[in-house]
């Protein structure tokens, strides 16, 4: 697959995502950073979003709900570029019945290649990055001249 460049905007686009035993691991991360993360555009799958706006005092983009296809519905706003970043609390010790939706979700943001973070320390290491905060190219695939070639 060719590639191509875009660039992230400093103000991010930030995907939040905890399964239910993750949820107050999540809570807890975001309050410790909240001045961080809101100058950014955040939204979340709808019970983590509606938690975390009750949590944070400010209004975000809650989606549908996880189970419902709310992760499929992240992974499609990745795949059409309105996610930079996404933080993924996903629960290792009960990934059923979860796992299609973690696989699918984890594959997509891999493909359009933005930051991940799926436990508290990785999280901390992507809000602590200068990048957070400013402009960076991307690399993407580039799939109409894929076509090009095809067609
Ligand atoms: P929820 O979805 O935020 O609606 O709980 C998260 C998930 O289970 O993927």
């Amino acid at each position: 697959m060719h590639t191509k460049m875009v660039t992230m905007a400093a103000k991010k686009r930030i995907a939040l995502v905890a399964h239910d035993n993750m949820k107050s691991e999540l809570l807890k991360w975001a309050r410790v950073h909240k001045d961080k993360l809101v100058p950014h555009k955040l939204m979340a799958t709808g019970t983590t979003g509606n938690l975390l706006q009750k949590e944070l005092g400010v209004s975000l983009d809650a989606l549908i709900s996880g189970p419902l296809g709310g992760d499929q519905q992240l992974g499609g706003m990745i795949a059409e570029g309105k996610i930079d970043v996404l933080i993924f609390f996903w629960d290792p010790f009960e990934p059923m019945p979860h796992d299609p939706d973690i696989k699918a979700l984890l594959r997509v943001a891999a493909v359009w290649n933005i930051p991940i973070a799926c436990s508290v320390t990785s999280a901390n290491f992507l809000i602590s990055s200068p990048l957070f905060d400013s402009e960076f190219e991307r690399q993407i695939p580039d799939y109409d001249r894929y076509l090009q070639e095809r067609l």
